[in-house]
C-alpha cells in the first residue's frame, strides 16, 4: 500500500476546510469497510485520507434526520420497518457494527440494500462542503456505478427522513446467491400508505442492485394509487418494475434471470408491504 498522511478531524468545518485545501486525491473514510479494502488492493492511492469517525456532529439523531456516521447496525432499530429490515440483511454483525449509512450512499455500489430503502422512504441526503450546505432527495444522488453526485471538496452529513406515518408498512426484499451474507443479486424496497378500505394512498417502489443506479419506479407505483390491489395489479405492477431495469449478465447471473428474479420480489415485497401498512391501521 502506497504510504498517505492521515488525518482525523473533529468537526464538518474541520474536514470540509482539508478538502478544500487539498484538492488532489484526498479520501473520506467512515467506517472504512469498502475504502480500507480498496486501499489495500491499490485501487485507491490516495496521499491524504481524511478519517471522519471522530465527527460527533455526523453521529447524532436530530429531529428528522440521521447522522451519516450512523451504523448499519443501528439502523437495525430504526422505527421505520422498512430501513430495519434492509440493514438487517446486510452481510454480517462484524461488517455492520462499522459500515456507516453515508459510507453506504458515497460508496455508490450498485449492489447494496440500505440505500434502496432509504430511496422508498423518500430521504433526502445534507452535504457540506467549505462554501456552505446543500440537500438533495436521495433518488438523485446516484448517477452511474460509484459514481454520485458528491462534487470535490463535499462530505456528507446527514440523512433525512420523515417521522414513520400511521397506517404506513414496508418491505424490503433481497435475494442473493452462496451465502445469505453475500451482496443483493437483486432487491425491492417498497413503503405503501394505505387507507380505511384498504385504498393506497401513496406508493413508493425502488429496484435495487438491477442497474447502475436504484430505480424509483414512480409509474408503476402511481397505478396503485386509490386502488386496494388485487393479484392481477400486483402482478401488473411487478411486471412493468422488471420491464424498466437495467440488469447487466455477469458473475450474479445472467440478465433474464435478475428480471425474472426482480419480478418475484416486487410483487412478494408488495404483497407484505399492503398487509403491513393495513396491521398497522390495526390497533392490537
Ligand atoms: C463482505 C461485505 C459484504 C457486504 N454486503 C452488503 C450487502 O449485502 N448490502 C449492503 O447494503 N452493503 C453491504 N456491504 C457494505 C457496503 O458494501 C460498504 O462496504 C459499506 O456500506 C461502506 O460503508 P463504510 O462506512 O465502511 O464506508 P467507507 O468504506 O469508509 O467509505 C466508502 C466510500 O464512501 C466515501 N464516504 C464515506 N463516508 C462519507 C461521507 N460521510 N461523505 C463523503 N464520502 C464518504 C468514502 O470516501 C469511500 O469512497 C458489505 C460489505 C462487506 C465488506
Amino acid at each position: 500500500m502506497r504510504s498517505f498522511d492521515y488525518i482525523r478531524p473533529a468537526t464538518v468545518a474541520e474536514a470540509a476546510g482539508l478538502l478544500a485545501d487539498n484538492a488532489g486525491d484526498p479520501l473520506v473514510v467512515a467506517g472504512g469497510t469498502a475504502a480500507v479494502v480498496l486501499m489495500h488492493m491499490g485501487v485507491l492511492r490516495p496521499s491524504l485520507v481524511i478519517d471522519v469517525a471522530g465527527i460527533d456532529s455526523m453521529k447524532r439523531a436530530r429531529e428528522g434526520s440521521l447522522g451519516a456516521l450512523t451504523t448499519i447496525r443501528a439502523l437495525e432499530r430504526s422505527p421505520h420497518g422498512l430501513l430495519a429490515e434492509a440493514a438487517e440483511q446486510v452481510a454480517n454483525v462484524r461488517v455492520r457494527n462499522v459500515a456507516t449509512v453515508g459510507g453506504a450512499i458515497c460508496y455508490g455500489e450498485p449492489q447494496t440494500d440500505t440505500p434502496a430503502a432509504l430511496i422508498a422512504l423518500g430521504a433526502t441526503v445534507e452535504i457540506a462542503s467549505r462554501s456552505g450546505t446543500r440537500s438533495m432527495a436521495l433518488e438523485n444522488f446516484f448517477l452511474s456505478p460509484y459514481e454520485t453526485a458528491l462534487e470535490q471538496g463535499e462530505l456528507l452529513t446527514a440523512v433525512a427522513l420523515a417521522d414513520p406515518v400511521f397506517g404506513s408498512g414496508g418491505c424490503h426484499a433481497k435475494f442473493t446467491i452462496g451465502s445469505p451474507e453475500n451482496k443483493p443479486v437483486a432487491n425491492a424496497s417498497i413503503q405503501v400508505s394505505t387507507d380505511d378500505g384498504g385504498r393506497c394512498t401513496q406508493a413508493r417502489i425502488v429496484a435495487g442492485a438491477v442497474g447502475p443506479v436504484p430505480l424509483l419506479a414512480a409509474g408503476a407505483a402511481e397505478r396503485l394509487i386509490g386502488e386496494a390491489p388485487s393479484d392481477t395489479l400486483i402482478g401488473e405492477v411487478a411486471a412493468d418494475v422488471a420491464e424498466q431495469i437495467d440488469p447487466v449478465d455477469d458473475v450474479r447471473g445472467p440478465a433474464w434471470y435478475k428480471r425474472r428474479i426482480t419480478r418475484v420480489l416486487v410483487e412478494r415485497a408488495l404483497r407484505c408491504a399492503l398487509q403491513r401498512a393495513n396491521d398497522n391501521r390495526t390497533p392490537d
